[in-house]
Order: C-alpha cells, then sequence, then structure tokens
C-alpha cells in the first residue's frame, strides 16, 4: 500500500525533509564488522522469487552503499563483539527516488543479540470503531474475542460497504448481504487495546519469520506509545478504509500482515510492486511481504538484511 495520492506525498515528504534537515550529525559507532562482503556471498542464502525481489535489493544497497561502504556479511551482522546502540534516522525513496520519506527506529546490538524498538503513537477518531473478527483473507484474526468486548453482526450500507472494500467487490457484495462480524472498541482504552494487539500481532509476524534465518532472532519491540512526543511516528487510525502513507493514517481494516507491511516501510523497505500497473498484475513475488501484504506472504531474508545492517552503516 503506498503512493494513492500523489499530492498528498509531496506535501508530507516535504515536511519530513525540512525535519530531517535539522537533525543532530550522526555519531559514528566503531566496530569490527567487515563491511566489504563479497558480492556473491551476499546474494548466497537469498531467497529471491522472482528478478523483481533481486531488483529491489539491488536498488536499497546500491542506494545506502554510494557514499560509504555498507556490505557486512550476514553472519557478520551477528558476530561483532560489544555493545551498541543507535537511532536509526535515514529516507526511502519512493516515485522514481525524487522524494524521501522517513524511516525512524532504534536498535541495540549486545554481542549477537539484537533489540529493534519502534515507538507508534496513533490519534483516534471520536466514534466509535468497528473492528471486524476476520479478515478476508484468513481467519485467525481475533481482537473481539481475546479483548473480551461483545462479538455482534452489523451490517453495512451500501456507502460503508463500497468504502471499506472497494478493493474487493466480490466481497462486499457477500458482506452487505450477510453481514460482517466484529465488535466495537467505543472508549480510548477499548482504541489502545486494539492498537496495542495490532502491534503486538505484527511484532509477532516479524520475529517467526526471521527464525527460519538465524538462530539468534531479533527481539522486535513495536509498541504503541500513549505519549505524542514520545514516539517515533504518529498515526491516524480510522474507522473505514482510509489507507495513505504509512507514516500518516492507517485504518481498522488492516490485519496484522498489513500493519507488518507498513512497519516494514517505517524501517525502511520499499514496496516491491508497481503502482501504476492495474491491480493484482502489479506484484509478481506474492510470497514477499513487501509486494504482498496477505497471507501467506512472508518477510524475506534480505529485508533483515537491510533493516539490521543499519547499525554498522547507518
Ligand atoms: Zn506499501
Amino acid at each position: 500500500m503506498g503512493v494513492s495520492r500523489i499530492i498528498v506525498l509531496l506535501a508530507v515528504a516535504l515536511m519530513a525533509d525540512t525535519a530531517m534537515a535539522s537533525a543532530p550529525a550522526r555519531k559514528k559507532i566503531d566496530h569490527d564488522v567487515n563491511l566489504s562482503c563479497p558480492k556473491h556471498e551476499l546474494i548466497r542464502g537469498q531467497d529471491f522469487e522472482s528478478g523483481v525481489n533481486r531488483r529491489f535489493f539491488g536498488k536499497h544497497v546500491a542506494r545506502d552503499s554510494v557514499s560509504r561502504k555498507c556490505l557486512p556479511c550476514w553472519d557478520g551482522l551477528f558476530s561483532a563483539k560489544g555493545k551498541y546502540s543507535r537511532n536509526i534516522r535515514a529516507r526511502q525513496y519512493y516515485g522514481g527516488g525524487i522524494v524521501g520519506l522517513p524511516v525512524r527506529y532504534r536498535l541495540e546490538y549486545d554481542n549477537g543479540k539484537y533489540v529493534l524498538n519502534l515507538k507508534i503513537h496513533f490519534n483516534f477518531g471520536k466514534r466509535p470503531y468497528f473492528i471486524t473478527t476476520k479478515s478476508y483473507v484468513q481467519d485467525d484474526i481475533d481482537f473481539c474475542r481475546m479483548s473480551g468486548l461483545p462479538v455482534v453482526f452489523r451490517k453495512l450500507t451500501k456507502r460503508q460497504a463500497a468504502k471499506k472494500f472497494f478493493l474487493r467487490p466480490w466481497l462486499w457484495k457477500k458482506l452487505r448481504k450477510d453481514g460482517v462480524e466484529g465488535c466495537y472498541a467505543r472508549t480510548k482504552a477499548e482504541k489502545e487495546l486494539y492498537a496495542k494487539w495490532l502491534l503486538k500481532e505484527a511484532e509477532r509476524i516479524w520475529f517467526v519469520d526471521m527464525l527460519r534465518y538465524t538462530t539468534q532472532p531479533v527481539d522486535f519491540k513495536f509498541d504503541y506509545e500513549p505519549v505524542r512526543r514520545k514516539a517515533r511516528f504518529k498515526v491516524n487510525m480510522y474507522d473505514s478504509y482510509f489507507r495513505n502513507f504509512y507514516l500518516s493514517s492507517w485504518d481498522t481494516t488492516f490485519t496484522p500482515h498489513a500493519a507488518a507491511h507498513e512497519i516494514g516501510h517505517m524501517l525502511g523497505l520499499n514496496d516491491e510492486y508497481y503502482e501504476f500497473k492495474p491491480r493484482n498484475k502489479d506484484c509478481d513475488d506474492m510470497t514477499s511481504l513487501m509486494c504482498n501484504s496477505d497471507p501467506p506472504a512472508r518477510l524475506k531474508k534480505y529485508h533483515y538484511y537491510i533493516v539490521l545492517r543499519r547499525l554498522w552503516c547507518g
């Protein structure tokens, strides 16, 4: 989910640029990680399903390595001795590399063990939120039962259905007829509970997917931050389909996978689909979460590589 409103993108990016310009210079950290991994070694063991993934990876690597050598080997990422930490502040480029959107997170490393911390503040709307118990592609979305909020059926008006599900018209017709199962989050506390649940589920996806690649998984901490000024991102949460840039608005139709995808942007990963092609024909590796935010798409080794190497050369 990305560039759907170009004008907003430009406005947001310009604002972000202004904010970043005044950021203090980053402190260089001393370490013993070799930043010159040979290319064949770098590519070895990566699970590129297609040339497109490989091109995206190449673009990421080239972009971050132009001004400084920044190619640690995968094993090298975990083999340094000592304790380091860094607030990562970078930009990722959309739209042909014209504007940069912010990347912000905190990385800590202690003798082979990483902790990645991302704090997000949500601005909640005043009206009750309706949170469905199921997404339309998977069954294990169960915030309502977990939180003890009463599960009810809601009929959608034609307008609501169209608004919520315009991406899947075959679906909203059915949902409008049958009603949608879910629960209402009415108070701020209930909305916060929903936000925390969504982030913890996304955290679990990032953690579990990484177990395929290392026995030293990163301790991901995606937290809801109630205090606005302490958060790295401040995002509006809408009770309807109102998807926009990852840094400006999310909505209650987000599944944990969608949240994990948007967090990928906050951690500096690009979309791996092409914005201007017809929907569902724009993505040629449906197994990658940055291409397709529905299960069974997952995070790939090169996603983790891009996110972690910034500690050493961010
Ligand atoms: Zn996206």
